[in-house]
């Protein structure tokens, strides 16, 4: 079905706007699951799992970003120097080993609920103590990961066919390449992989 339709609406939009239906699918799976009695311990304001390295793909990273282009400018601005303090911090290994905060999350929340990518939607636990202290496996429901791994594979492989890339990139990073440079999104419909060039240097810091 993605590859139907990416085929037959060819063009940045529909690919990028496409990616809304596997994010809307996987938050239903877990709907699902739900109606069907699994009980989900995360609550609204529960982010433990909001800081560690999170990634998306190509076609996520520019539904953000346009998301955010519609935001008033003291906004687009806020958002832009927490993704730039965020970018900083990359280069300190430091500070990165020590589970980074995801540049979204803000008082928090997540800043972009309505576009996170599929991967926050898959993240669930079935028990929070184990959030909590940071245990090195948290108890998933085996229907849900299965379920959602499988629409994002299907939905990636739709996006290779067409010749774009849909690999994982760093969420941080590749939203603030999106946002600083304009022809990314063309780029990467052209079959460039746009988000393996140097951040930084595409985006010099800006003045705080
Ligand atoms: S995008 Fe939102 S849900 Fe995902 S890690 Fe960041 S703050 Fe959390």
């Amino acid at each position: 079905m993605a590859e139907r339709h990416l085929e037959t609406h060819r063009s940045p939009q529909s690919a990028i706007a496409f990616v809304s239906s596997l994010q809307h699918k996987a938050s239903s799976i877990i709907q699902r699951a739900v109606g069907q009695g699994v009980e989900i311990a995360c609550k609204a304001g529960c982010n433990h799992c909001c800081r560690a390295r999170v990634e998306a793909m190509a076609a996520e990273i520019f539904r953000i970003a346009r998301e955010l282009r519609g935001r008033p400018a003291e906004e687009m601005n806020h958002v832009i120097r927490r993704l730039e303090t965020h970018l900083a911090m990359r280069s300190d290994e430091q500070a990165w080993s020590r589970r980074p905060q995801c540049p979204f999350l803000e008082n928090e929340l997540c800043s972009i609920y309505d576009v996170r990518p599929g991967v926050c939607r898959k993240a669930h636990s079935l028990d929070l103590r184990k959030c909590r202290t940071d245990a090195a496996e948290i108890p998933q429901n085996l229907g849900i990961v299965v379920g959602i791994a499988a629409l994002t594979q299907g939905t990636a492989d739709a996006y290779r066919k067409l010749g774009l890339d849909a690999a994982s990139h760093e969420l941080g990073q590749g939203v603030l390449l999106a946002l600083s440079d304009p022809t990314t999104e063309s780029r990467w419909y052209d079959g460039e992989a746009v988000f393996v060039q140097d951040v930084a240097a595409a985006h010099p810091r800006s003045e705080t």
